[in-house]
């Protein structure tokens, strides 16, 4: 509503993360509109630093997207004035109720949903879920955590850690591991689908947004659900090549040893309707491929992230028809996936991919 606000914290401000993709996610977020008008950040971290200094390192991380460069200075400066930094250790109530002070200052009153993200290490998560739910969360609005992967080492290291964060919160307020089947939702439902459906629609009556929108709804709609024997996934394992050594997907320390999440997806997709009948559209995305056509799925995870946190439900209720058509075309393959724990085909770094 138009007197909420919601005061994002991100614990670990310090980090490599926070920079490199949080505090760029959110200004994204804020670029596009998709912040509520009211919203503060806050970084929270053992280091010492004033508001301007965290400003200034966030500052070189913001970047603009290549199609919308006009006012994008104007932007960022509005987004830094909204940042702030409290420094505190992760296992300090009394910190985290000093944080709780400033948040109720910048919140002035309004009802304050909370979101944390915890971008630190794994072994301090319990201490900060703690520290933020008995000293820092909202009164009279939700609060939520962000908890960055690894989630655990592996089933059962996760299923501890899930256990422990339930002393203090419940599921709905938990968001994690955002990357499964990360190249399907974001690669393949996000931007080929949107291409396909451009392509396959109908003329619109006009070039106007809505006219063109329609059109690609009724497009979507007469899409055929994607098929599980219509699909190939695959995962990149690790590979020598002129003397260099590159990584398998599993052998990141922040992914599970058996992990069965793809870095490559090939379908076909089929339109019911006349024009494109028994026409097969196929769709093939993937990472640690020779060639790098989209190199921008990180970012998006991270976009996706926060904004499903800050929605929650809500986005339940308020999301397009567009959106609708879109999931429902690959969510019961995506749940297939998972129930079967569906093995990906493996290939090597740097190839084509599964052949
Ligand atoms: P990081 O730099 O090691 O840690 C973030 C902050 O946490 C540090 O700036 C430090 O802040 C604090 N910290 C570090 N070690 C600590 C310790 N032993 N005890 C208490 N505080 C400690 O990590 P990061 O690269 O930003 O990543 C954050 C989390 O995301 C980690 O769990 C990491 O595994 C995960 N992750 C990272 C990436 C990535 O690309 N970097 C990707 C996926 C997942 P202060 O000293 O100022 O308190």
């Amino acid at each position: 509503g138009g007197d909420s606000t919601v005061s994002i914290t991100v614990v670990g401000a310090s980090g490599d993360l926070a920079k490199k993709k949080i505090f760029p996610a959110l200004f994204a977020l804020f670029y596009e509109g998709c912040l509520p008008e009211h919203f503060t950040v806050f970084g929270y971290a053992r280091s010492k630093m004033t508001d301007a200094e965290l400003r200034t390192i966030v500052s070189k991380t913001l970047t603009c997207r290549i199609d919308k460069r006009e006012n994008c200075s104007e932007k960022m400066d509005q987004f830094l004035k909204r940042c702030f930094y409290h420094s505190g250790q992760y296992d300090s109530e009394e910190h985290f109720t000093e944080l709780d002070k400033k948040l109720k200052e910048h919140e002035g009153g309004r009802v304050s949903n909370r979101l944390f993200y915890l971008s630190i290490p794994p072994n301090i998560f319990i201490d900060a879920v703690r520290c933020a739910s008995s000293s820092a969360s909202s009164a009279n609005g939700w609060t939520r955590v962000i908890v960055e992967k690894p989630f655990g080492r592996d089933s059962e290291s996760s299923a501890a850690l899930t256990r422990n964060l339930k002393q203090y919160l419940e599921e709905d307020q938990i968001f994690r591991y955002f990357d499964h089947y990360g190249i399907i939702r974001d690669i393949m439902q996000n931007h080929l689908l949107q291409i396909l459906a451009l392509f396959a629609m109908e003329t619109p009556v006009s070039l106007d947004a809505e006219d063109i929108r329609n059109e690609k709804v009724k497009v979507l709609r007469s899409m055929k659900p994607l098929q599980l024997e219509d699909v190939v996934i695959g995962q990149y394992k690790s590979h020598a090549k002129g003397g260099i050594n590159y990584p398998g997907y599993t052998d990141d320390k922040t992914v599970p040893k058996d992990s069965l999440t793809p870095t490559f997806a090939a379908a076909a997709l089929f339109i019911d309707n006349a024009r494109w009948d028994g026409v097969p559209f196929l769709m093939k995305a993937g990472k640690a491929l020779n060639t790098k056509r989209y190199s921008k799925e990180i970012p998006d995870a991270y976009e996706r992230l926060l904004l499903d946190a800050i929605e929650g439900e809500r986005r339940l209720f308020i999301r397009s028809d567009e959106l609708d058509a879109a999931w429902a075309l690959f969510t019961p393959v995506l749940k297939e996936l998972e129930e079967k724990k569906i093995i990906p085909e493996y290939y090597p770094y740097g190839s084509r991919g599964p052949s």
